[in-house]
Formats: C-alpha cells, sequence, structure tokens
C-alpha cells in the first residue's frame, strides 16, 4: 500500500532549482536508497518531507492526506541527521527519552512508559547496558545507534536517514548497513537512505532512486538498475 507520495515537487534557492518537479511513491515497509552526487537535491527532498522546509510547488501526501500545512513535529515523521545531532553531555538514554519528554505534541508524562520505550529502543539497537554512559564517552558507531534509537522511539511512520554512514570508517559503514536492514525488517518499517555511494545503495536490497539535479531520473531495484529500458 501507498505510504508516501511526493508529486511535482520544486524548490529553488535564489533563482537556482535544487528540486524541480520531483515525483516519488513509497510503498508502506519499502526500504528506498536516494542515490546521487553531491548538490543533485537529496538533502532538500528529505527536509522537504520532513517539514524543515516549504516547496515552491507540489504535494506531499502521507498515508492519503496533504502534510504540507502540517508542522514538522506533527507529520510523524523520524530524521536521522548527518552528524547525529546527539546532546553529548546527557546520558544515551536520556539522548533517546528526549524526544519523548519535551515535544511539543503530546509529550509523554509517564515516567515508567518512557522508561519501557527508551529500554526497548535501546535492545533493539543493541545498546542495553549503555543507558547510563555519556554519549561523548560511546564510539561512533555506538552513536549512530543512539541517534537510530533516538529516532525510532518515537514509532514514526517513515524515516528519513540523510547520510546515515557517512561519519563511520568502511568497516563500520558494513556492520551499520546490515543493522539498519536488519531494523527495518524487524520493525517493518519504511526506510528512505540518502546517500551518495553507490555501492551502498546497491547493498541495502530496496528499490534504488536515482536523484539527478533535482528530479529522480529512475528508480528500480538492484538488479536491474542497469539495465536498458
Ligand atoms: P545534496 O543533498 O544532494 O548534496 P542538496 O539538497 O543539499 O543536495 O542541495 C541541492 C542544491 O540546492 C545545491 O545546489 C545546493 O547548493 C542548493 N541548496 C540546498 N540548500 C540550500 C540553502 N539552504 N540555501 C541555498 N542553496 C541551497
Ligand atoms: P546537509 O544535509 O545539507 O548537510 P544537515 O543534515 O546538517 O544539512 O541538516 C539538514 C537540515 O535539517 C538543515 O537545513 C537544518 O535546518 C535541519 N536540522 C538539522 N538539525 C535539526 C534539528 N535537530 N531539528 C530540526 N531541524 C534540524
Amino acid at each position: 500500500t501507498l505510504l508516501l507520495e511526493l508529486s511535482g515537487i520544486a524548490k529553488s534557492y535564489g533563482g537556482a532549482a535544487a528540486l524541480a518537479d520531483l515525483s516519488l511513491a513509497v510503498g508502506a515497509g519499502e526500504y528506498i536508497s536516494i542515490l546521487g552526487p553531491s548538490g543533485s537535491g537529496k538533502s532538500t527532498m528529505l527536509r522537504v518531507i520532513a517539514g524543515f522546509e516549504t516547496p515552491d510547488a507540489g504535494d506531499v501526501r502521507l498515508d492519503g492526506r496533504s502534510i504540507l500545512a502540517m508542522p514538522a513535529h506533527e507529520r510523524g515523521i523520524g530524521f536521522v541527521f548527518q552528524g547525529f545531532a546527539l546532546f553529548p553531555h546527557m546520558s544515551v538514554a536520556d539522548n533517546v527519552g528526549f524526544g519523548l519528554r519535551n515535544r511539543s505534541r503530546s509529550p509523554v508524562t509517564d515516567e515508567a512508559e518512557i522508561r519501557r520505550r527508551v529500554a526497548e529502543a535501546l535492545e533493539l539497537l543493541g545498546l542495553t547496558g549503555l543507558g547510563a554512559r555519556a554519549v561523548s564517552q560511546v564510539s561512533g558507531g555506538q552513536k549512530q545507534r543512539v541517534a537510530l534509537a533516538r529516532t525510532l522511539v518515537a514509532d514514526p511512520k517513515i524515516v528519513l536517514l540523510d547520510e546515515p554512514l557517512g561519519a563511520l570508517d568502511a568497516n563500520l559503514r558494513e556492520r551499520m548497513m546490515i543493522e539498519l536492514k536488519r531494523i527495518q525488517s524487524q520493525l517493518g518499517g519504511t526506510f528512505l537512505h540518502v546517500t551518495g555511494n553507490e555501492q551502498e545503495a546497491l547493498a541495502m536490497g530496496g528499490r534504488v532512486a536515482v536523484l539527478d539535479q533535482g528530479r529522480i531520473a529512475q528508480i528500480s531495484p538492484p538488479q536491474t538498475l542497469y539495465n536498458q529500458p
């Protein structure tokens, strides 16, 4: 079933088009890699979906409803930021629970519920036992997991990942690719994973959307990505 639909999205900055008539349909439970060179519009596309940016034209529909007029925090969209955006002096558990406690729409006030949900998210990411550790005291790979846990604990309808593996070395990158796939299938979640790395996009297994100058040039499974139409 169709979950997310972008249609005719355009966005320019000072006359230069970052997105031009971009359309994309994402089914529930899909893992989609968005592959494109630097400047092709990947981050802008995610920011438009998340609501950090308003497009000049086009529509974004989630579950059949237009979400363009909805503020970012009401959309039910999870975002994993490029440098993780964690609070280094707070504990792993407090970072993961921060959004639940502090979100403007229906913050969770039941501490027992927060503890349970944080523990669940830590377990999903293999971080059990690290909850009390300060984020500044965990490794790069663990920070990446904390960032994912922080996003997933909110139970988003769709997860947007902006170059999620860009800060990791080659070894860790391989491991996190496997972890991301495991987590997505375990949750039955819908993931949009932006990357400039062709190997990474192909290895993630779902459909690959190739972004070129602000539009989707093609979208296909890895097996047929290089076939002639
Ligand atoms: P990618 O994520 O693929 O590197 P971006 O979406 O960041 O691409 O950028 C697409 C184009 O839009 C680039 O030419 C970039 O310089 C421009 N751009 C993106 N964000 C802004 C902004 N806030 N102000 C001005 N130009 C921007
Ligand atoms: P880029 O992908 O262009 O390098 P970033 O990934 O750092 O940029 O950030 C993407 C966008 O998300 C930025 O335009 C920024 O305004 C927004 N953003 C970053 N961090 C947060 C945050 N914690 N809360 C809300 N918006 C954020």
